[in-house]
């Protein structure tokens, strides 16, 4: 069965990486991108929200969505499949990366130390002048932080729509699947870039995919394993029986 293999071939690799997309944190309630324009949001696009032309235009309307989106995460727990990635990254030690696009902050929550956030984090506040990051309060009624250090109003510590992602976190991902032996890739569309090709660097060196989504995705052939469940029911499986 497909599961088992896959469990036994996670087993006994060095070196593991995880990337991660909306799909895992879909269990715990946070809504997809499309999914959260509801109510009052359902008159915009995402991409008239998260660009920076948008926040240039209309920084009040643009907070006022992120500050809402990030009362949901902290009103959400983590999940089993958030979990199983905490406890996967402490049986691995050093050859693990767990790579996430998602910005809710679910895998720091469940005891995953060091993720690289490719499209940074909706409970971050980030200075444009002078660097300064700091966790975001966004308990009603909300106004926009200034920056403590040099008094610049903050803007959400998030990539937009046209910005480039975090050269740091993008070369620590590229590095760990080039040379992983076993890639997981859970709930995400493979549709963007780069994430969608950073499983190919994988199998390129002779690494194992294995990917976890209910649904097929441009990756489901390519994959070595393909897993069509739910993140929670399939990474608690995938590491259960260990020791
Ligand atoms: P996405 O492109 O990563 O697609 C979500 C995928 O998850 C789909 O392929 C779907 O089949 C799969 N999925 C759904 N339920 C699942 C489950 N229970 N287990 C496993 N897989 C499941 O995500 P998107 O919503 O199109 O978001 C695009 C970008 O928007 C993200 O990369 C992120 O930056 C941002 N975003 C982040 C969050 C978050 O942080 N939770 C939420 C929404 C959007
Ligand atoms: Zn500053």
């Amino acid at each position: 069965m497909m599961l088992e293999r896959a469990r036994q071939r996670l087993r006994s690799a060095q070196r593991v990486v995880v990337m991660t997309g909306a799909g895992i944190s879909a269990e715990s309630g946070i809504p997809t991108f499309r999914a959260a324009q509801t109510g009052h949001w359902a008159r915009f696009r995402p991409e008239d929200l998260a660009s920076p032309d948008a926040y240039r235009r209309d920084p009040e309307t643009v907070w006022a969505w992120y500050a809402g989106r990030c009362r949901g995460v902290q009103a959400a727990q983590p999940n089993p499949g958030h979990l199983a990635m905490a406890e996967l990254e402490r049986r691995q030690g050093k050859g693990f990366l767990l790579v996430t696009q998602n910005v809710d902050g679910l895998h720091q929550r469940a005891g995953s130390r060091r993720p690289a956030e490719l499209h940074g984090n909706l409970t971050r506040a980030r200075c444009e002048s002078c660097g300064l990051k700091q966790p975001l309060n966004a308990q009603e009624p909300f106004t926009p932080p200034s920056c403590p250090h040099c008094g610049t109003v903050m803007r959400p510590d998030v990539v937009w729509f046209g910005e480039r992602l975090p050269p740091l976190a993008l070369a620590q991902a590229e590095a760990a699947f080039s040379s992983a032996h076993i890639a997981l890739v859970i709930g995400t569309s493979s549709l963007v870039e780069p994430a969608a090709s950073l499983a190919l660097l994988t199998l390129d060196t002779g690494g194992t995919v294995i990917e976890i989504n209910p649904e097929p995705t441009p990756l489901t052939p390519l994959a070595t394993f393909s897993l069509p469940m739910s993140a929670s029911r399939a990474l608690p499986a995938l590491l259960e029986g260990w020791s």
